[in-house]
């Protein structure tokens, strides 16, 4: 079977690792039977400056066009002199936007090889640490109302509207209880319901759903207390769902808590099979160019897009054992060095072992 891919490489670290996931795609298909046609588009930094705009309409076009997006990272210091409006970050949100990837679902696994690279003292991580951050992504203060108002006395003021609707939380809510159900059945809903209107709606919304859940254990956390117990207990977390602003905030500290940023992929989904792979990290203009990007993210990535939007479970399944292979014959990227001896490879030379290993 053959399956269309909309490729958006980006800027910084982007086209390094995605290089990878692709060079890991191919070989998949050769492995298992399939082909995969990729359709290459520009967003981000290089979009505007090949064509003056981060999302030109041809890319959006092509995305829609395709069976699923696999996207490296966008922005850099380059750009980032642009106004709000214009810089290369406004990509992100207008594919979110356009595409309705309203559902954004970040796993963060703590591997038991790379427990030297992780922050925690052992004993706060030695159960193991495997959540699922479901992030609503089309709503909430990063798509609200914003602006500014010059006033006489108090000189210039900025604002940004955080605002949800029932709908809006129900879908989300709806997508966490189903995936909460399939795992271990625990579901964490993080808002902070003490101060804000709009999360005292989604706390609403919430419970209302778990009505038709009797076999997922809900309960509810305040923003600042889920930041802490992520550090303080990270093991108690199966599923946790929040709005926008908080799941960006909370998925980057669940990273660190996996030994780096990157080994975290995401996937923003609509619902349907469509659906936006990319890793968690940016472009990391500070290691780009150099060989020192940890291709993971982008790999696991591509493994979220064969089982959410190809259905191919067994493929998923091979790239996330090649992975945990290789990392388990002690390869790492400097991010995931920790402190023990281990063997530090580049990106491509990481990549290729993680190819290689697929289907052995
Ligand atoms: P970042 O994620 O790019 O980098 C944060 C830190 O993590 C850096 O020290 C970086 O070297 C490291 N890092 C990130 N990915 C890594 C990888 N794969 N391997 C090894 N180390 C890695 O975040 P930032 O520095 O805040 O942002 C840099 C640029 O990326 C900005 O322009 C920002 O707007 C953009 N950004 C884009 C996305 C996206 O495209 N989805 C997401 C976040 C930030």
């Amino acid at each position: 079977m053959n399956f269309n891919i909309a490729l958006i490489r980006g800027d910084g670290i982007g086209p390094e690792v995605t290089n990878e996931s692709v060079k890991l795609i191919h070989k998949v298909g050769e492995t298992f039977g399939h082909s995969f046609t990729f359709n290459e588009k520009l967003a981000g930094g290089a979009a505007i400056d090949a064509f003056g705009v981060a999302l030109p309409a041809e890319t959006l076009a092509a995305c829609k066009a395709s069976d699923a997006v696999l996207l490296g990272a966008v922005g850099g210091l380059k750009w980032d002199t642009l106004p709000g409006d214009q810089r290369p970050e406004t990509a992100l949100l207008g594919l979110r936007k356009e595409l309705a990837l309203y559902a954004n679902i970040r796993p963060a696994i703590l591997m038991s090889e790379l427990l030297a690279a992780c922050p925690l003292r052992p004993e706060l991580v030695g159960g193991g640490l495997d959540l699922v951050i479901v992030r609503e992504l089309t709503g909430g203060i990063y798509f609200g109302d914003k602006g500014t108002v010059t006033d006489d006395d108090a000189g210039v003021s900025a604002y940004d509207v955080e605002r949800y609707s029932e709908a809006e939380v129900r879908r989300i809510g709806i997508i966490a209880f189903d995936m909460a159900r399939k795992r271990r059945g625990r579901l964490t809903s993080v808002d902070k319901a003490n101060v804000l209107e709009s999360s005292r709606l989604w706390r609403r919304v919430v419970t209302e759903l778990a009505a038709n859940y009797p076999d997922v254990a809900l309960n509810h956390m305040y923003v600042d207390n889920a930041a802490m117990q992520l550090v303080r207990n990270p093991g108690q977390f199966d599923v946790i769902v929040t709005n926008n602003i908080f799941g960006d905030i909370l998925s980057d500290e669940a990273s660190m808590i996996t030994g780096s940023i990157g080994m975290l992929p995401s996937a923003s989904l609509t619902g349907g099979n469509f659906g936006m792979y990319e890793p968690i990290h940016g472009s990391a203009p500070d290691i780009a160019g150099k060989g020192l990007a940890n291709p993971i993210a982008s790999i696991l990535s591509a493994a979220m897009m064969f089982r959410y939007t190809f259905g191919l479970a067994k493929e998923a399944d091979a790239v996330e054992r090649a992975v945990k292979h290789v990392i388990g014959q002690g390869f790492r990227t400097p991010d995931m060095a920790g402190n023990e001896s281990v063997k530090i490879v580049s990106t491509s030379e990481l990549g290729e072992l993680v190819t290689a290993a697929v289907g052995q």
